[in-house]
């Protein structure tokens, strides 16, 4: 028997067609047999299709959240409190924009969903699901603020502290969302290796890597910051020994906050070309689903290669 469709070694990526099903990778050394049964091809173009649209809404979406909070910034302390002077509005503005905000998380977490589909019994499980509780913190992380002013002003209008406790959660949402965006990268990596493409699946893994570090640095830095607050709000004296390590602490805040920045420009890159290499596969897999894997090596093929 022979591989009669192109299926990229889960190996190196070398193309096994005409190979003797029998037979070692003439690259990587790899058994033929193994490509076959694991090659992610199996999960038919239509699946493979889909994700990589859902790669590309997920994609879109990273570029239009951080754009709404540019908006919503320039809104208020340009076009609000400088050409009409007011503050009064501020707060609501606020709520606007990260509900907005919220609001695209939550078209982002059904584009992942869509996007960490795979078929039952292809493992990663539990990967899947935590990627999928993950990507539901997102709306959940950006909503946080406007549930907040709206529960504040409906409950306690001159009473502060519940926007106090609120900025907590913030940190332990963000938390769902590193797990997420890791479980994302190594998923994305694994299908990709199955596709026999991992070495051109580096830029799309490692900008969603990227993403998640500096998203868990941020989400240290600010509980540390918020701790130190905490413990010296009412002893100054004590504070003033502690001063250094403040101003360490919104040094790497910062530090964090610029390599976040830096990684939503490389995450839409990296997320469209995870995508197309995506659509790449299911082109491949619609050919194979036309007819079968394998067939009989035509006679004297071994004798004459
Ligand atoms: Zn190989």
């Amino acid at each position: 028997m022979i591989v009669a469709t192109e299926v990229p070694c889960v190996g190196c990526g070398y193309n096994l067609q005409m190979q003797p099903v029998g037979a070692v990778c003439t690259e990587c050394g790899l058994p033929v047999q193994q490509s076959l049964d694991q090659t992610i091809l199996r999960w038919w173009s239509r699946r493979l299709k889909r994700m990589a649209i859902a790669l590309r809404w997920a994609a879109t979406l990273t570029i239009i959240m951080p754009l709404l909070l540019v908006a919503g910034v320039v809104l208020d302390d340009i076009i609000l409190s400088e050409w009409l002077g007011t503050h009064a509005y501020s707060q609501w503005v606020g709520a606007g924009t990260f509900g907005t905000m919220g609001l695209c998380g939550a078209l982002y977490v059904v584009a992942v969903f869509v996007a960490t589909d795979a078929p039952r019994g292809q493992g990663r499980g539990v990967s899947r699901w935590l990627c999928r509780l993950g990507a539901l913190c997102i709306p959940l992380a950006l909503a946080v603020p406007t549930l907040s002013i709206i529960l504040q002003e409906l409950l306690h209008p001159t009473d502060w502290r519940l926007l106090e406790y609120m900025r907590f959660i913030m940190p332990l949402f963000m938390l769902g969302w590193v797990v997420h965006v890791e479980r994302a990268a190594a998923l994305s990596g694994w299908v990709l290796q199955r596709g026999g493409m991992k070495s051109r699946a580096g830029l799309g893994v490692w900008s969603l890597r990227l993403l998640a570090v500096s998203l868990l640095g941020l989400t240290v830095t600010f509980l540390a910051e918020e701790l130190l607050i905490w413990l010296f709000l009412d002893d100054m004296a004590a504070w003033s020994q502690w001063e250094p390590i403040g101003k360490i602490i919104r040094l790497s805040m910062g530090g964090t906050a610029l390599l976040a920045a830096i990684s939503l420009i490389f995450v839409p890159i990296g997320a469209f070309k995870l995508a197309n290499r995506l659509s790449e596969l299911s082109r491949l897999a619609e050919v194979a689903e036309a007819g079968s894997w394998t067939r009989e090596a035509p006679a004297g093929a071994a004798a004459t290669p």
